[in-house]
């Protein structure tokens, strides 16, 4: 069982409510499709530039979460209906993820739902 905390993006967060994200996580597809069961541990939203990050990454590890996935429009961008990797919110989103797993010691997969064609979700384990 894979225990997921989800962050997403602030530029998102009134429009999109993360339904494609759950739905794939509870059916392990896209960005959770390396999981045979997975389990919400619970969902932040990043604010620039990305400072309260740790902070956050540390309460989702305290409560329980073993992996923190990225939203995928952190780093792609809908287009004609599909998505395209680049042209997401957030310009930094690697050195983010480099760091988040480094300074909060847990995985951080680049990736939810709906990822770019031939997209491998990256995860970031810095120690
Ligand atoms: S730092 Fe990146 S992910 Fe975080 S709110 Fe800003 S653009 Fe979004």
């Amino acid at each position: 069982m894979a225990n997921i905390g989800i962050i997403r993006c602030e530029k998102n967060e009134e429009r999109c409510p993360l339904t494609s994200c759950l739905k794939s996580m509870k059916e392990t597809t896209e960005g959770f499709s390396s999981y045979q069961n997975a389990e919400l541990v619970g969902v932040f939203t990043c604010r620039c530039p990305g400072n309260s990050l740790v902070n956050m990454a540390k309460i989702l590890k305290s409560k329980g979460a073993d992996t923190l996935h990225f939203c995928t429009c952190t780093f792609a961008h809908r287009e004609d209906g599909k998505w395209v990797a680049g042209g997401g919110y957030c310009d930094h989103v690697d050195a983010l993820l480099q760091r988040l797993s480094k300074e909060a010691d847990i995985p951080c997969a680049k990736g939810t739902a709906h990822l770019p064609e031939g997209y491998k979700v990256e995860v970031f384990k810095e120690k």
